[in-house]
């Protein structure tokens, strides 16, 4: 590697911390914002087309014989609020709060 190469690859390394550094407090304010914005969103309707069409309930127990054992919206990898919230946002449902012990047939075990 040549002298000029290794000042090349240390300037793109810098600039690219940088970057990193410069972002995170923008990463933070938009979670916190969606967040807030997911408060004033409304309860998904169990008589909602799309939740009939995907089989959501608000108590998961009302489905225990579709689920898989334990599954509920807490521990599905589109529920988007914090774990222990009793409504919060999802992927399958843009615009709508689902019950923390809610599910539906989309559930995905999600990670860690
Ligand atoms: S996709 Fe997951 S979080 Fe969303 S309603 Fe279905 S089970 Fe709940």
């Amino acid at each position: 590697m040549t002298d000029h190469q290794f000042r090349n690859d240390r300037r793109r390394l810098l600039r690219g911390a940088l970057m990193g550094i410069a972002a995170a407090p923008l990463a933070t304010v938009s979670l916190r914002g969606s967040n807030a914005l997911a408060q004033d969103m409304p309860k998904l309707s169990e008589d909602d087309p799309q939740a009939v069409a995907l089989n959501y309930v608000h108590d998961a127990t009302e489905k225990d014989d579709m689920r898989e054992p334990g599954a509920i919206c807490a521990n599905c990898r589109l529920y988007l609020a914090e774990r222990d919230a009793e409504w919060g946002g999802c992927t399958a449902f843009p615009g709508k709060l689902v019950n923390t012990n809610g599910w539906c047939s989309a559930w995905v075990q999600a990670s860690g």
